[in-house]
Formats: C-alpha cells, structure tokens, sequence
C-alpha cells in the first residue's frame, strides 16, 4: 500500500468545480481513484474499490479492457478528429452501422452526439421537426414522468421529474410539457421481484387526463425511461410500455424510449426495447455505446421517420442540428472495439446468466434495520431505507460512504442504493457487494 494521503496531501483540488457533487464534503474527505481494472478501482491510497454500478450505469465490458484501449490508441494515433459536416471518416459510418444491427426491426439511422443529454436534446427536436414536416406544426408538447432522468440540458430536465435538477433552474424549463406519474406505489409493491404484476393501468393517465388536458393534436412526443435509473430505480409494471406504446399510436404521438442506462445488455438483450418487446420510435443511447471509455450518445431512428426528412428536405440540410464531436474518431473507435468485446464475450447472455442471483442478493437485504424496500430487474437493482426524520437521503448517504470504505462503490439516491455491475461480474463479486452493503446498513441503522 502507498502512503494514505500523500496524493491528497499533494494535490490541489481547489480549481476544479465537480460535477453533482458536495465540493466541501469532498475536498474536506476525497475519494481519489486512480487506476481500474475489470470489476475494480484502485484508489489513490492503494486500496480496491469493487464497482456496483458500472461507474455511472455505463461501463458494461469493465475496465480498462486491452481491446478497447488499444483500439483508442490506435486511433488517436491514425485520424484523431476530422469534421462530421459534409466530411466524414469510415469510422463512424461503421459504428452506425453496427448499433443499427443491434436494434429493433425498424431502425435505420443514428445520429450521433456525445452525451446522454445531447441525445435526448436530439431525439425532442428530431420529434418537433418530424411533426413540422409532416404538416402537424401545433405538435409541440412533451410529456415525460415523474422521477424520470433525462440529462442536465434544459430539454432533458424539463422533461425530466427529478425535482432536485429542476429546482434551480425553473425559469429555464420549456413551457410546453407535463408529467406522467411515477410508478412507485412501496404500499402495493414493495419487495416485488422484477416486473410487478399491477399498475399497468398508471399508463392510462396518458389517455385519461393528459391527452384530454391538451388535445393530442398538441403533442409531439412521450419520453419515458424503459426502466427508470437515476430517479431510483423504479421497473416498470407488468404491461404499462406497451399500454404507453398502444396510447401513443392511437393518437399519432411519438414515443421516445431513453435508453442511456438499459441499452448494450443491462436487461439481457441490445435494448429494454427488445427485452420488453415494445418498440418505441426513437431510442436515446450512450454510456454503454462506448463502455464509458470515450464520450458517446446517440440517437437510433426509425427508417420511416429519416426517409420523411429526406424527402421533405428535396436536397438541402435536413436537419439544423449537431455536435462538433458528433461520431468523434476516438468515440467511432471505441464504439466499435466495445460492440465487439460484448459480442464476443456474450456479456448480454450473461445479464440473462446472473439475473436469478443478483436478484436473489438485492433481495437478501429484505429484513436489515429500515429496509422498506428491494427491487430489480435483470442486472440492476436497488435498496430503499427509511428517511430519516427531517433528514433526507442522509441515511442513504451514510450506507455509500461506509461501503466505500470497506471497498465497494454503489450510487445513493434519495435513500434508495442502487446497483448496476458491469456485465463481467462474477457471483463472488455479487456476494461482496451485497454483504457489504448489508454491513453497511445494519452499522448505520
Ligand atoms: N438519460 C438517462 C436515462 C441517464 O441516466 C442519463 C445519465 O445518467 C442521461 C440521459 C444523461 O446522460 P449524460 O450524463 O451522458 O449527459
């Protein structure tokens, strides 16, 4: 082990403003890593940090995978950026390519950003511009959910019903949107096991008061997370996508399923498209794209839908949008070397192979002190503790710092614990992460 603190010590953390992070807390106690490696982390201070939650939902093949840094390498040593307007490189025209062929039948087009949040940004205005083309102009509105996450951008928290990321920045907030509920009911469905067999019928608020609210003929787009992630983790119930999917055609609105987290085989299969059987008509992508090695979003399209820009257009730029960085060599690359680590490993067989047993752990938690809840589906899951009077998220919190502690790295949020594990976990990985978690519960009780 290297001496515990000389990087802390040695290093000068005023500069950098983190992201989505308590500053004093951090620089008064920093968690530094400074190396990976498959399942782990190792801190600045010589230790193993097993990772629960593929880092931030996106490192599915693990860390620091030879194929996919020498495939980086690689390219940042041939072609490190070229333009993405009227200019292109066969990189990305292959990473299109292979992220189609992984999709439901129907999708024909990426369009690629570099972020969740830029896609989602995307996928709102390819839905705005498709209904201006096709002569619906007054479809304007978005409806998201309550404790959906869609990105930072303003498009995605005004969609989004994080309250927490919407909060400050309300007067930013598009004026044309409105929220379906939330599926979270822990008084009927608590400790269910994957998909709940009620509150399929939550989708129907769609039809029922929203529709009627604004008229369909004003809405461009439902957006709704397959699985909801960074809201806490909430699996939706039994039927409630395809009621949305059935709602959404009946009354001509686009559905838009945000698959930052589910997509590259969190559920067993390329989307929670394919795993759910319902196909939306755009899919928002990114995180596992590139495994998290090089900044990657994107955009899956329907056919349909990039054929009616291409006609409309008659020649001309079809669409006013994009990203300096859209299909960036370095991203290409790693996409392509990601997409084939999976293939290769059959790392989505292998979500199907270890659900049963990550299951079986998220649900031994049932019983420590304040546990009011456990849930999952496929390979992710999560704890949800009782607040604390007056306090909360606190106790959650408190659960994350001593799992750090004792080297395992999952997410709170709110007081729910979330887990995510990158697909080459092996059991012995899942039996730590749980038991340490259910130390860490029964201490901070
Ligand atoms: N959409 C979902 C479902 C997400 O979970 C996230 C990030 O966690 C985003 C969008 C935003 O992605 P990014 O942070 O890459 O902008």
């Amino acid at each position: 082990m290297t001496d515990p603190g000389a990087l802390h010590r040695s290093l000068d953390l005023d500069a950098y403003w983190m992201p989505l992070t308590s500053s004093r807390a951090f620089k008064q106690a920093p968690r530094l890593v400074v190396a990976a490696k498959d399942m782990h982390f190792t801190t600045a201070d010589g230790r193993q940090v097993l990772d629960g939650l593929a880092t931030l939902w996106c490192v599915n093949a693990g860390h620091c995978r030879p194929r996919i840094a020498a495939a980086i390498a690689r390219q940042a040593a041939t072609l490190d950026f070229s333009s993405s307007y009227s200019v292109g490189h066969p990189l990305a025209f292959e990473a299109a390519r292979r992220v189609v062929g992984l999709a439901p039948e129907g999708f024909g087009q990426v369009f690629f950003t570099n972020s969740g949040s830029e896609a989602v940004e995307t996928a709102l205005k390819i839905a705005l511009a498709y209904h201006r083309l096709k002569g619906e102009a007054t479809r304007t509105r978005f409806v998201g959910r309550e404790r959906g996450f869609h990105g930072a951008s303003f498009g995605g928290i005004s969609v989004g019903g994080v309250p927490a990321y919407r909060k400050a920045f309300a007067a930013g907030l598009l004026p044309g949107t409105d929220h379906l509920r939330h599926t979270q009911d822990l008084e009927a469905r608590a400790f269910v096991r994957g998909e709940a067999a009620s509150g399929a019928e939550l989708a129907d608020e769609l039809e029922h008061r929203i529709i009627p609210l604004h008229d369909a003929s004003n809405i461009a787009a439902v957006i709704v997370e397959p699985v909801a992630g960074a809201g806490g983790v909430l699996v939706p119930p039994r039927g409630y996508l395809r009621r949305l999917r059935e709602i959404c055609d009946r009354h001509g609105i686009l559905l838009i399923f945000d698959e930052v987290i589910t997509g590259f085989g969190r559920l067993g299969r390329p989307f929670a498209s394919q795993f759910f059987g319902v196909t939306p008509d755009l899919i928002v992508f990114a995180k596992g794209v590139t495994s998290g090695t090089v900044p990657m979003g994107g955009v899956l399209v329907k056919e349909a839908i990039y054929r009616a820009f291409l006609e409309a257009a008659a020649g001309g730029v079809e669409l006013a949008h994009g990203y300096t960085y859209s299909g960036h060599p370095l991203a290409a690359a790693a996409a392509l070397a990601t997409l084939d680590t999976y293939a290769e490993e059959r790392l989505f067989d292998r979500t199907n192979e270890l659900a049963a047993y990550f299951e079986d752990g998220v649900h031994s938690l049932k019983g420590l002190p304040n546990v009011v809840d456990c849930r999952n589906l496929q390979l992710i899951g999560a704890v949800e503790l009782r607040p604390r009077p007056g306090a909360p998220g606190a106790r959650a919190t408190d659960v994350f710092a001593r799992c750090w502690d004792r080297g395992v790295f999952v997410r709170p949020i709110g007081d729910a614990l979330a887990f995510c594990p990158p697909l080459i976990v092996e059991k012995q990985h899942l039996d730590a992460l749980f038991g340490v978690v259910a130390e860490a519960i029964s201490e901070v009780a």
